[in-house]
């Protein structure tokens, strides 16, 4: 049976309490789309409050820690998230491998940290205009992935989603053609398939981010092999964010 599409909000470093009011308004209309899963991955800091106060959607960190305690200031374990309610972590995203210099085996590290702790992880690849501009993008990507990829307990890939964010369409309006969004989902999958086998490859959800919006959520979403979108900036109010989900719902799997 196809999985529902999963439209997961990364809100950054945005939000105070403030902002409590527009996840509850999230949470109200996802119960209205049923269809479609709906998660948000909040600041640290409204982990707890969101999971607290929401129905229907899931709420989710966006880093961990690869150890799960000790004397590491100002981090945060996969424990201590799974604690304050959150259900998956985003990892590897391309502002955390460039801004903080982690590399492959760091992000490996901490997405087995995370599968150890019971979140499951949606792990970030991508990227740069200038590997694209090479023409060598399908090779890195598949490099990238293979060597942050997490080992996966049999019967667990349902536990993985992998998220493809070209660099050059974050936070910049520009998104990759559904011919080249098609393109690098079917190689991720083939390499899926390869690694977990045929059935658990298979169960792998591939998300496409990259200023994924309502006005082009659908034919986005509408790509073979994309099962979903993560949203940066218009997850951040309930408007522009349900509008993707809406869209979501009116795709073929929705
Ligand atoms: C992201 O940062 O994961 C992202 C996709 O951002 P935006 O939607 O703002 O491009």
């Amino acid at each position: 049976m196809p999985l529902r599409p999963y439209i997961v909000g990364n809100w950054k470093m945005h939000g105070t309490r403030a902002m409590l009011s527009e996840a509850r308004a999230i949470d109200r209309a996802a119960q209205r789309h049923m269809k479609v899963e709906v998660a948000i991955a909040p600041p640290s800091t409204l982990i707890h409050p969101v999971h607290r106060e929401a129905e229907q959607i899931v709420v989710g960190a966006q880093d961990c820690h690869d150890q799960e305690s000790g004397a590491h200031t100002g981090e945060i374990s996969a424990t201590m998230l799974a604690d304050a309610g959150a259900k998956f972590v985003i990892l590897g995203h391309s502002e955390r491998r460039q801004g903080q210099g982690e590399g492959d085996a760091l992000v490996q590290a901490k997405a087995e940290a995370a599968l150890a702790a019971g979140l499951r992880v949606i792990l970030c690849c991508g990227e740069s205009e200038k590997t694209r501009d090479s023409g060598s993008a399908l090779t890195y990507v598949k490099k990238q992935l293979k060597a942050s990829l997490p080992e996966i307990p049999r019967g667990a890939a349902e536990k993985l989603t992998v998220a493809y964010e070209p660099i050059w369409a974050i936070g910049t309006g520009k998104t990759a053609t559904p011919a080249d969004i098609g393109e690098m989902h079917a190689e991720i999958r083939a390499l899926l398939v390869e690694l977990f086998g045929e059935e658990e490859g298979a169960e792998v959800r591939i998300l496409y981010g990259g200023s994924v919006k309502p006005e082009n959520a659908g034919e986005i979403l509408n790509v073979p092999e994309v099962g979903g979108a993560l949203v940066g900036g218009a997850s951040l109010t309930a408007d522009s964010f349900m509008g993707i989900a809406l869209a979501a719902g009116e795709t073929e799997e929705g």
